[in-house]
């Protein structure tokens, strides 16, 4: 079952030039940034009511942020739905004819297990499932 949006992921070139002015938009500082290595992503959260922005910044030029910068200026990347049992949810949609990034869970930033579905799929939309490492 999806139950809310977890986060919004946003991409920007630099979190340290883009995390100030994220942060004086909600009037509250970030409680993580954080390095995921497999992903090649810098990442920074700010709590925004039950949701949070996700700042995303590559780390190196085969980092999928680092590849979407190249097509895009920057600014909405993906959009994060937490799910009670992320296993199920990704059969669930695959059986339904979604097209999976991650046909198992791998491990992504903030003590979650993610995975991506692909834009093709949701109407360009890039979608994440992420559910808290229990
Ligand atoms: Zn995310």
């Amino acid at each position: 079952m999806i139950k809310k949006i977890e986060h919004i992921g946003i991409a920007v070139n630099s979190i340290s030039e883009a995390l100030p002015v994220f942060e004086a938009l909600f009037d509250k500082k970030a409680y993580k940034t954080e390095i995921v290595d497999s992903e090649f992503v810098k990442t920074a959260f700010i709590r925004v009511g039950e949701s949070k922005i996700e700042l995303l910044e590559a780390t190196n030029k085969s980092s999928a942020i680092a590849k979407f910068l190249e097509k895009n200026q920057g600014g909405f990347h993906h959009i994060a739905f937490e799910v009670e049992n992320i296993e199920g949810e990704i059969s669930r949609l695959g059986n339904s004819g979604f097209n999976l990034i991650h046909q198992t869970p791998k491990q992504g930033a903030d003590n979650k297990r993610i995975a991506f579905l692909h834009p093709k799929s949701t109407k360009g939309i890039l979608v994440e499932l992420c559910q808290e490492n229990s």
